[in-house]
């Protein structure tokens, strides 16, 4: 998986051996900047196989929709669905021995909280991409999530109207990645935000700060940044935790080895 740095927005890339999904596109402004043009089509060109199979939005806002059509134009092949098309809650599918299910709160009371959001397991890791999704939606979904995920891309970039602590507790990442600009003026992620996850012991990234980011299931206490190189869970330096002591990991699978 691949979060882009896009800014403040939301762009990622998932492979299996042979399909690929693109989640969100990152935002588009005026004619000056196209995240699909400028980071995901380039991100695209530069990695993997040169097709699109899946293009899904989490919701139309433009900081995840702006980029779309750029994709759209150079692989026309590509499935569509989410925000665009109907998303359609508890939908699930297998490729390459990974398991996607869509997860939507239909009733949600705006757009961020119906976001189309996707979980992707195998049998050890699981990732879960939660667009712009607020505490109403965590609390309904919550219970459908694994209860130890290996990356969680953060609900609404780590604002401090998501990621609350029933939710943070529940899913307590190892590996948390923020898509958020850097600077960004809404001051994303939220402190109070990167606290809760710090107490769950997750190591935490903002893709302002330390650029793309990309992590593998194959080795998943690895992640790569573009800016920082290659970081583990035991070492990372940068990221937003609290004092190693103030935080008490969960049990996990024994076959994953932690520090
Ligand atoms: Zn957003």
């Amino acid at each position: 998986m691949q979060v882009l740095d896009v800014g403040q927005g939301s762009a990622a890339l998932i492979d299996t051996r042979s399909h690929r999904i693109v989640v969100d596109a990152g935002p588009k402004i005026d004619t000056r900047f196209d995240a699909g043009e400028s980071i995901v089509m380039p991100a695209l060109r530069r990695t993997g196989s040169d097709r699109v199979d899946l293009l899904m939005l989490t919701h139309l806002d433009n900081d995840h929709a702006g980029g779309r059509q750029a994709v759209a134009d150079r692989y026309p092949d590509a499935q569509d669905i989410g925000a665009i098309r109907r998303c359609r809650d508890g939908h699930s599918w297998v490729w390459d021995r990974v398991r996607f299910t869509i997860l939507q709160y239909a009733d949600g009371s705006n757009r961020n909280d119906r976001s189309c959001t996707l979980l992707i397991e195998n049998q050890r890791q699981s990732v879960y991409l939660s667009g712009d999704i607020g505490i109403q939606a965590e609390h309904a979904l919550v219970d459908r999530l694994p209860e130890r995920l290996s990356v969680l891309v953060s609900p609404h970039h780590g604002s401090r109207s998501s990621s609350s602590s029933l939710f943070t507790r529940h899913v307590a990442p190892q590996w948390v990645i923020h898509s958020a600009g850097r600077f960004s003026r809404y001051g994303h992620p939220h402190p109070l935000v990167s606290n809760r996850y710090a107490l769950e012991c997750s190591r935490q990234l903002v893709t302002g700060l330390v650029g793309g980011i990309t992590w593998s299931s194959a080795d998943p206490e690895r992640i790569f940044s573009q800016r920082l190189g290659s970081l583990t869970l035991a070492f990372a330096p940068g990221l937003h935790r609290l004092d190693e002591s103030a935080c008490v990991e969960k049990p996990t699978n024994p076959s994953v080895r932690r520090h």
